[in-house]
Parts: C-alpha cells; structure tokens; sequence
C-alpha cells in the first residue's frame, strides 16, 4: 500500500508546530510555495490539494535546514528588498527591512537631478538597486570588500536591469579619485562581545556583514571620517548603526566637519540612521 498523501495543510500545519520562529506559519508557506510553485493564497483557497511526492521530499529536507535555524532568505535564495527581489547567499548580510528606512531617507534629501551616489559595503547591492530604480537618473555606484559581494551585487543589478556600477573596495581605499553628492552605507555596527551574534539569523550571516570591532563603531568611525574627501560641497552622508550608537555616530559626524547632523528612527521607532551634510568652509551670511 502507497503512503497516505498528504493535503497541502496537513504539511503546513505540521511543519509550523516544527519551526522555532514568531513566522513559523509564514516560513513553512514560503518553503512549500517554493518546491510546488504554488502561491500562498492557493493554501488557503485549496488547503485539501495533495503535495505531490516529490517537492514533498524537498520540501522536507528544506525543513530540517529551518529547523536547525538556517535563514528562510538562504534556503530561497532571495529576499524581498524596497520593490525588487534580490538573489541572497551566504556571503552577504540578508537585507533588512529597516534598511528601507534608509532608502526612504535618502529619496527625501535636496539632491542634484543627476546625483552621484556611493553605497560603501554593498552587500548583495539592496540599497543602491533600490535608489537607481527610484531616481534613474542618478548615477548609482555601490562597492564591497568582498569579492563574492561584488559578484552578488552585480549579479543582481544584471539581473533586474539596473545601471548599478559596482566596484571591489574597502570602504574608501581601492576607489579612483572621485567626488559624491550622496553617499550611504549600512556597514557592520554590531560589538564583538553582543550576545545577539548567537541569535536568529545573523548565526548564518558572514561576521564581515556584521561585527565591527570592540564597540561595534570601527568601521563608521572610518567611513565618516573619511567621507568628506569623497563628498562634492553640500553632499550628504547617510548611515544606518546599532539602536544605541546615534549619540556616538553623531558626534563623528560633527568632529568631521558635517552640518545640519540629525538621526531618524527606523519602523520600530529607533534611532537607527543618522545624516549630515558636508560643507568645505563655514557657511557666511552674504551681507557678512
Ligand atoms: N541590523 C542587523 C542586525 O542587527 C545588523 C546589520 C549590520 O550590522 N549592518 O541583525
């Protein structure tokens, strides 16, 4: 006798129960949409169809990997980011949807039409895709340490048909002498010590995406104060840190030369992104 077949809930509600996570439900639904191709309403609308052998194998063996705590993001291969699905891999940090925040931000600021912007650490290219999609007339550059970034994010920007030039540099160091009016980052900002690093998701994520240095702020103390020898008068530098370093990142900015230094919060109400503007000279009042 042939193993009883198994209804499309029956699968879901099994694997839910399995899944140590606040989205198990969610999570169990976009493994099983992925092996069947079937979409996430039909298991509502049609929960009694049987899942066929096959993909249930798959499904399954993606299962042990969400149970043992592997990122939906990998087990898919892409992510969701700002309008635009992004193909993820284990090299790069998976995108945030608080970083949309800062895509957000940066779409407000009083920029030239045809604005040069920089994404510093790109990762699988999310911020940079997300504002040459939004603005194409800006020239969007974006670049990253790591060569198999490099190649994700380029990968990415081919793959969605965005104009996105993305470069191998560390930060600043590798890039030819050139001038920004915007430019963005959402570096590593997390303290080597943080317990959180054992948690969740980032488990899965490479350190280099993530830790920076004993109070987490060594790679934004070098971006933002170097950014200024990068930055074209009245350009902006825009970063995403950790809930509790917008006091800190601010006074970097300050101590580099920037105006107008101001944080916004993220959509858990954080302070998260933190602004400023670079001016070469102290601005004078004409009449002065
Ligand atoms: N926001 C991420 C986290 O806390 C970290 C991202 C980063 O270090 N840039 O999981």
């Amino acid at each position: 006798m042939s193993e009883p077949s198994l209804t499309s809930e029956a699968v879901l509600r099994e694997a839910a129960a399995r899944i140590d996570s606040e989205t198990s439900r969610l999570d169990a639904e976009l493994l099983l949409s992925h092996v069947t191709g079937w979409s996430r309403t039909s298991f509502r609308t049609w929960p009694e169809r049987e899942v066929p052998a096959d993909p249930l194998a798959r499904f399954q063996a993606l299962l042990v990997r969400r149970v043992a705590g592997e990122p939906i993001a990998h087990l898919l291969g892409e992510q969701d980011f700002w309008s635009l699905t992004l193909a993820v891999t284990p090299d790069t940090l998976i995108p945030r949807p608080d970083t949309e925040c800062l895509v957000e931000v940066a779409l407000e600021l009083p920029l030239p039409a045809e604005a040069r912007v920089m994404d510093l650490g790109t990762g699988t290219g999310a911020i940079a895709l997300a504002l040459a999609k939004e603005r194409p007339q800006w020239r969007v550059s974006a670049c990253d340490a790591v060569p198999d970034a490099v190649a994700l994010a380029r990968h990415n920007a081919q793959r969605l048909g965005l104009p996105v030039q993305v470069e191998a540099s560390h930060w600043f160091d590798d890039l030819p002498a050139q001038r920004f009016d915007l430019i963005v980052s959402n570096p590593p900002y997390i303290a080597a010590d943080d317990r959180h690093l054992a948690e969740g998701d980032v488990r899965f994520e490479p350190a280099t995406a993530l830790v920076s240095g004993a109070d987490g702020l060594d790679d934004l103390r070098q971006i933002v104060t170097q950014a200024p020898d990068w930055l074209d008068e009245g350009g902006w530098l825009l970063v995403e840190h950790g809930y509790d370093q917008a006091t800190a990142v601010q006074a970097l900015f300050r101590q580099a030369g920037f105006w107008a230094v101001q944080s916004r919060q993220d959509y858990g109400g954080q302070d998260r992104l933190t602004l400023g503007q670079f001016h070469r000279r102290e601005r004078r009042d004409a009449s002065c």
